[in-house]
């Protein structure tokens, strides 16, 4: 099944219920490149013997400008022109490496994805944005520019392991969160294991995902306004996420706890949300609570990129499946997190 949306930046082909094999015929006789993790490569060896391969480690550590560099020399030493088609084949990281590498190498030359990660399947590889850090600078290097088309695969959730379905999981209950309050309840009557031994309801779940984002990016491609609703949870999931070394959907979990604790107080949010925000995460096997150091965690809020002079925009929730944009003064973030800390 395969439909197109044309965003700003360029028009995204996504073929759902595709299966990997159909890459060639994306490819319309150009020479592809693919680029993986040696994890991936490893669990798939097939990639490597039908086509040209480039692999990174696999660890967030290689989502850095120097693995860039070093892909750009692999590829000119390939001798890698500008009709290469580059094809991302990996979770977030290997996403993000691939369309930043591809929007520059030799001035741009075009990608497409096959996200095999539940977690880059809704979200990592939709939307257009391509960042790597520096050192410790997350994203700071990016683009905007989207794939040529992005192959939906769910054979490699095989081998996913639990955790990553946890991650997964946390970015879906986000969107359910924000904008659908019937998703919401379709994922309280089921979990993890119903969707892994169900891949016609996991396909459909996966198709609404895309939509929900796609809808936002489409009105938004810049966050300007609306894509801010995608930062639901995230604020604080950055800070925890880098101090805790907690993996991202983990720290996510948390920061939508923390945020349905602030809409409780500014935009009487029920606390009955909270608490089934909080019962749904634990049964997709994430976290509700962590013990923070509020000092340490406003450290890093204050260095927010998306902070303007002393306030934050924050997510907030309305309702289940209504979120608002809130500027919130980082001294009552601080308050807020310090009853967080006392009473969770
Ligand atoms: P994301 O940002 O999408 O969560 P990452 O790129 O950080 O994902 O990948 C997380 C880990 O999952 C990496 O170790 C990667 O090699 C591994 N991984 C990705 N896809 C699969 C898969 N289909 N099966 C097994 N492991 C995978
Ligand atoms: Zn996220």
């Amino acid at each position: 099944m395969q439909h197109t949306v044309t965003f700003p930046s360029g028009t995204v082909n996504y073929a759902f219920q595709c299966s990997a094999e159909e890459l060639a015929q994306h490819a319309n006789n150009r020479p592809i490149v693919v680029v993986t993790d040696e994890h991936i490569a490893g669990l798939y060896p097939q990639l490597r013997s039908r086509f040209k391969t480039l692999t990174v480690p696999a660890s967030e550590n290689s989502k850095d400008i120097r693995t860039v560099e070093k892909l750009a020399g692999d590829l000119l030493q390939m001798e890698a022109g500008r009709n290469t088609l580059l094809v991302g084949i990996g979770g977030g990281v290997v996403t993000d490496i691939t369309g930043f590498l591809a929007s520059v190498y030799m001035r741009g030359v075009s990608f497409g994805f096959i996200p095999t990660t539940l977690l880059a399947m809704v979200d990592a590889a939709i939307g257009g944005k391509n960042g790597v850090n520096t050192g410790l600078h997350k994203n700071i290097l990016g683009t905007i520019s989207q794939p040529e088309f992005i192959l939906y695969d769910t054979n490699f959730l095989k081998t996913l392991p639990g955790e990553e379905w946890s991650n997964g999981f946390a970015e879906i209950i986000k969107y359910a969160c924000i904008f659908d309050a019937a998703m919401f309840e379709e994922l309280t009557k089921h979990n993890i294991g119903y969707y892994q031994g169900n891949y016609a309801s996991l396909s459909d779940l996966v198709e609404k995902c895309v939509h929900l984002k796609n809808k936002v990016v489409l009105a938004d491609e810049r966050e300007k306004h609306q894509r801010k609703l995608l930062n639901f949870g995230h604020t604080l999931a950055h800070a925890v996420e880098k101090l805790y070394g907690l993996t991202h959907g983990k720290a996510v979990a948390i920061g939508m706890v923390a945020a349905c604790i602030i809409s409780q107080n500014r935009t009487s949010l029920d606390e009955a949300v909270t608490l089934k925000l909080k019962s749904l995460l634990q049964q997709y096997g994430l976290p509700v609570r962590l013990d923070l150091n509020v000092e340490n965690v406003m450290s890093i809020l204050k260095m927010d990129k998306k902070r303007t002079n002393d306030n934050i925009d924050y997510i907030l929730l309305e309702a289940v499946g209504k979120a608002a944009i809130c500027p919130l003064p980082l001294a009552e973030i601080e308050h807020a997190l310090i009853s967080y800390e006392r009473n969770h």
